[in-house]
Parts: C-alpha cells; structure tokens; sequence
C-alpha cells in the first residue's frame, strides 16, 4: 500500500486495482465510450463523521458499494453531485476547467442540504489523485474528455427522518465520453413544460441535488412523447418565465453580426448556477457581444423569434458545453427559430469556449487547472 498526503494533512491510502484493464482493452472502450456507461479503474472515497470531520481518505479499484439498507440517502435523497471533465491538452496535459467553481458549488449544495462543507483543497486533491492514476483514460479525440463525477450520500443507518445523517461519504468516479447529445452539433427541439415545476422558490433548484433530478424524468419523458428532444422549465408561480433547458442554462440572441446581444436569465434562486454559464457571460462581451441576465417570458419569446427580433437560442452546461435549440413546442403550438440550424453566435461560443478547453485558446482567465 502506498500513501498520498494532502496539504491539509489528510493521508490518502493508495490501493490500486488488480483487474486494472490493459491499454488495448482501454482504447477498445474508448472508441465509442457514448455518455456516463464507462468507468476508469479506480475511485476515490472519503469519509465524514460529525466531531472526527473527514477521515479515511482513499483511493481504491472502482467498484460497487456495501450499503445497509436504511442508510439515509437511499430514503430521503440527502445526495449532492457535480460534474467537470478533464481534457488532453495538444501537448499532452491533462487539464481541468474552473474546477474550484466546482468545489464552491459542492459546499453551496452541501449546505443547502445540511450537508457537510468539504474543504475545496480536498476536492482538488481527489481529481489531482485520480488522474494521476487513471491519467490514460482522458482520451486525445476532439468532443472527446474525462467526465468527472463527484458526489456525497449521507451515511447513516436509520429511518428517523427528524434530523440530517451525521456521517456521510463522498466519492468521485470517472467516465471517458463522447458527445453527449449523439450526432453532434444538432439543433434540439424543445417542450415549454406547463404541467410540470423544476423548481420553486425556497426550494432546491440552486442545488445539484439529486431529488431534482428525479423529479424532472417525468416531464424530460412527456417532452419525448411530444416529440420533443428537452424539456424547457418554466417559473413555478406563472409558468410564464423561462429558467432552464433540462439540466442546461439557456441563452437567448438578439439581432445579428456587429449588433448581436446575448440574454440569459438571471439567478432568481430557482436556477442552478451553471459554470458554462458564468463563462460565457464573461467571454461574450470579450468577443464584442453584449451579455445581460434577466427575464424573458414565453410570450416574448415565441414574439421576438417572429418579428425576427430573437435570431438564436442555445443552451449551455458542463456535459454537452452548447447546444442550439431549433424548434419550440408547448400546448399552445410551436414555432422554429431563425432556419432552425446552428446560428452564427452559439458557433463562434462553442468554438471559442471550446478552444479554451481543450488548450486551443490561450487561458487569459486562469480558468485551466492541470494536473
Ligand atoms: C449542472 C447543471 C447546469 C449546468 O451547469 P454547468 O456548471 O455549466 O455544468 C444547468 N442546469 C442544471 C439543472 C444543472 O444541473
């Protein structure tokens, strides 16, 4: 066994696989790895318990979990997750993007959650390790990365549903994808769900959290029934305020060349504060295109596309970057944005946020973290 220590002065026992996949079976699963199915060969787990903090450190082979069956998260869903992706850079480091936005979101989600703050060094130190190890498995195909997965599940044994667990694990797993939308760049068609409610005000949608998750399949299933590929969220006291596309920011473009303008809507406490979304409210005017946060309704969406005003809409997040949406469906009709193909603006974002990504762009931000 072999040790790694953080500056924190947690000690991360080392215990590598013995059924470690060989480099020829890896670049098998590599060729088509699709989104989430494949797993590297080893994880990382750290335990937490209230008055000894975070203890037992690991490293160890990927593999299932031991669980009673009344441990908490499994009742009452207290499970927080996020997600990054690594990326093989041109000169062959593997690197991370905003990965301390990740960490700050974590405890933002963890402490909507009574859950505990992970310090942010751990957090880095579990990707740092992980990649040391399962480096090879960050693949070097353009739209190809890592897909890194922490999460934290309450530990606790016991249906008493009074109090928050009092212990709790926290894991990161890893997984080499593709695409995530198969195909590509591809417009996506979209259903303005009015049956159905994300998230509501003091409720949980700031957080990556997985009750809401659970809580979305339903209306993502009617939208795929309407022959839709999203579902669009709308505000939950009028149905009336666009939110968000699935697990996706969205953005709205008004005009066209020199005079494009960008509109996101704003953090009202019921979106999730997505990273790519933030990104891009910073590169946007860097590129000369103006970018605000505030509301837009679907009155004055369905309007702006008509009159020509409104030319584009994508959205935006971590496992598809930028997605262009196409066409707009709901009870009351649809219509189709601009020719309904890729536009201009969302191109030249997802070349530029891309770029900086995969180490095409020089990093003016200092958002790159290698390791
Ligand atoms: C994760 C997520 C996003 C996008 O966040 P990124 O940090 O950009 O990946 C947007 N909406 C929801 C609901 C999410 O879960």
């Amino acid at each position: 066994m072999d040790t790694n220590t953080t500056t924190s002065g947690l000690t991360f026992d080392i215990q590598l696989s013995d059924r470690r996949r060989t480099p020829s079976e890896r670049e098998a699963l590599l060729e088509n790895p699709g989104f989430g199915q494949v797993f590297t060969d080893h994880m990382v787990t750290i335990r937490y318990t209230e008055g000894k903090g975070w203890h037992d450190a690991r490293l160890e082979p990927y593999g299932p979990l031991s669980l009673d069956p009344a441990t908490a998260s499994l009742h009452y869903a207290q499970e927080i997750f996020e997600g990054l992706k690594a990326y093989r850079h041109p000169d062959g480091s593997l690197a991370t993007f905003r990965p301390e936005a990740n960490a700050a979101r974590f405890n933002r989600s963890a402490a909507r959650m009574a859950m505990p703050d992970l310090p942010e060094e751990l957090f880095l130190a579990s990707i740092g390790l992980l990649l040391e190890h399962d480096g090879a498995w960050v693949p070097d195909k353009p739209d190809f990365s890592l897909y890194l997965r922490p999460f934290m599940i309450a530990t606790d044994v016991g249906l008493g549903v009074n109090s928050p667990s009092r212990s709790y694990l926290y894991l990161l797993i890893a997984s080499p994808v593709g695409s995530y939308f198969s195909g590509g760049v591809k417009p996506v068609t979209v259903w303005l769900s009015k049956d159905y409610t994300r998230a509501a005000p003091g409720g949980t949608g700031a957080a990556k959290f997985a009750g809401n998750y659970a809580a979305s399949f339903l209306a993502q299933a009617q939208a795929v029934e309407q022959g839709c590929d999203q579902v669009v969220w709308l505000d939950a006291r009028e149905h009336r305020w666009v939110e968000e596309m699935g697990g996706m920011n969205l953005w709205f473009v008004f005009g066209s060349g020199e005079d494009a303008r960008l509109r996101t809507p704003a953090l009202t406490g019921t979106l999730l504060p997505g990273i790519t979304r933030e990104s891009l409210l910073s590169l946007a005017p860097e590129l000369g295109l103006e970018a605000e946060e505030g509301p837009l309704s679907v009155e004055e969406w369905r309007e702006a596309v008509e009159s020509g005003e409104m030319t584009e809409v994508f959205a935006c997040g971590t496992a598809a970057v930028i997605t262009p949406v196409g066409r707009v469906k709901s009870h009351d009709g649809e219509f189709r944005i601009g020719d309904g193909a890729p536009g201009p603006v969302t191109m030249r974002l997802r070349e530029e946020l891309v770029g900086l990504q995969t180490g095409h762009r020089a990093d003016k931000h200092g958002w790159i973290t290698r390791f």
